[in-house]
């Protein structure tokens, strides 16, 4: 009541495009500007339906990580404002003039705060949420409570392991030619790269992460960005969250030479800020967090690695340990490209290619990237190198 005013009459719609819960907007309808969002968890998974039946306990994991994820960034996470255990249900904040990103790069808008944004929001969650800034009972405790095995098991099946077999559940565009599709299944060192990343994904439980951070879970607008959706929150390897925004950036590239043109306009402005979002994401999330880190131990005056008087030893391990940051960010990026692409939730930037021989031409051209960055993953020395290779391939396309 103290949001939505008289309660007696209100306006109930359901939003529709979610892909594992119910989701409302409920209005005053005197006053519609009096609102909430209810998100509701059904014993299944709503795009599917009964036949694939769900625990509805998924939805305290997204309440726990929507409240932790917002003391720590605020300015990022929806507000809670209620949540019922027995009915599976929350009320939280409704971002009534924010639009889903991944709806927004479709249509071309330049969102000037985005790398900015996106960057402090991993910095924080990751950092605070690590060993890096918890005393170690709390963390593993905080890693025992956020176990969530039934959502881990559906990323470890349909991001690490479906779409590099041949799987029922996989589905693939009708002119993709059968040499892209063999290669995700018989290339060795990609399939070894992909097991890598499996690997940390169910053991590195580094910092707790959102768990599902693509641009479908980013809704923004030209002042502000929010990440909703986290009910895949787990504690794992922190470039799994990077990685996947990352990725949704890089498929907004390679698709925006079809978008793009359908909009009668030369995709390579918009191409060029994607590539610059992805590199101020990158470069702001790794000076953001190591400041954080500095500043933590400037302050508590304990180093992570010991007793180091001049700062030398524990400078040297922050930059080994962004390198390999860096490159578990790549390798999951390359693991969710391909899901997306082969597996069986697609994105709509790619599924909206009505030619089916301009879709398979870009498809490919992300498979081709997607591997790159598995495989050379601890190869490439900075973001600019990484983008340097996305320019290639997609300067490839008259081929
Ligand atoms: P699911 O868990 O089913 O994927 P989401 O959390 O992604 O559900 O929500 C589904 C849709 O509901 C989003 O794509 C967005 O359009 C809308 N939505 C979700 N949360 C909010 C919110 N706080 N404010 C406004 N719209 C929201
Ligand atoms: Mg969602």
């Amino acid at each position: 009541r103290e949001l939505l005013g008289d309660t007696s009459e209100l306006d109930v719609v359901e939003v529709g495009d979610g892909n594992l819960n119910f989701v409302y907007f409920v209005s005053n309808s005197q006053s519609p500007e009096k609102s909430v969002v209810v998100k509701q968890a059904p014993p299944f998974l709503r795009l599917v339906g009964t036949s694939w039946p769900l625990t509805r306990q998924r939805m305290e994991h997204e309440v726990a990580a929507l409240r932790r994820f917002g003391a720590l960034c605020p300015q990022h996470v929806p507000q809670v404002y209620h949540a019922d255990s027995k009915l599976f249900l929350m009320v939280m904040q409704h971002l009534s003039s924010h639009k889903i990103l991944r709806q927004g790069l479709m249509e071309g808008i330049v969102y000037p705060k985005l790398g900015d944004h996106l960057s402090t929001y991993l910095a924080h969650t990751l950092f605070f949420c690590s060993d890096l800034f918890l005393a170690p009972h709390v963390k593993k405790e905080a890693v025992s409570a956020a176990v969530n095995s039934e959502l881990c098991k559906i990323t470890e099946d349909l991001v690490f392991t479906y779409p590099f077999e041949d799987h029922p559940s996989n589905s693939y565009s009708p002119a993709l030619p059968q040499s892209a599709i063999d290669r995700l299944r018989t290339s060795e060192a990609l399939r070894i790269a992909v097991a890598e990343m499996k690997w940390a994904f169910m053991n590195h439980a580094e910092s707790l992460l959102h768990g599902d951070l693509h641009t479908g879970s980013i809704m923004i607008n030209q002042d502000e960005t929010f990440v909703i959706d986290p009910e895949f929150a787990f504690y794992g390897p922190m470039g799994f969250d990077v990685g996947a925004i990352l990725a949704n950036l890089w498929l907004a590239y390679f698709s925006r030479d079809w978008h793009g043109r359908a909009e009668g306009e030369d995709p390579e402005r918009y191409q060029q800020w994607l590539l610059e979002q992805v590199a101020q994401i990158w470069n702001g999330f790794s000076d953001k967090f190591l400041n954080l880190w500095r500043d933590q131990e400037s302050r508590s005056k304990r180093h992570f690695i010991g007793d180091d008087p001049d700062k030398k030893c524990s400078e040297a391990f922050r930059s080994h340990f962004m390198r390999r940051l860096f490159a578990d960010t790549l390798g999951f990026a390359g693991c969710k490209m391909i899901r997306r692409i082969v597996g069986m939730a697609k994105v709509a930037e790619i599924t909206r290619i009505p030619d089916e021989a301009a879709r398979a031409a870009i498809e490919v051209r992300c498979l081709k990237f997607a591997e790159a960055l598995l495989v050379q993953r601890q190869q490439f020395d900075s973001i600019d190198e990484v983008l340097a290779q996305a320019r290639t391939i997609r300067a490839q396309r008259e081929n």
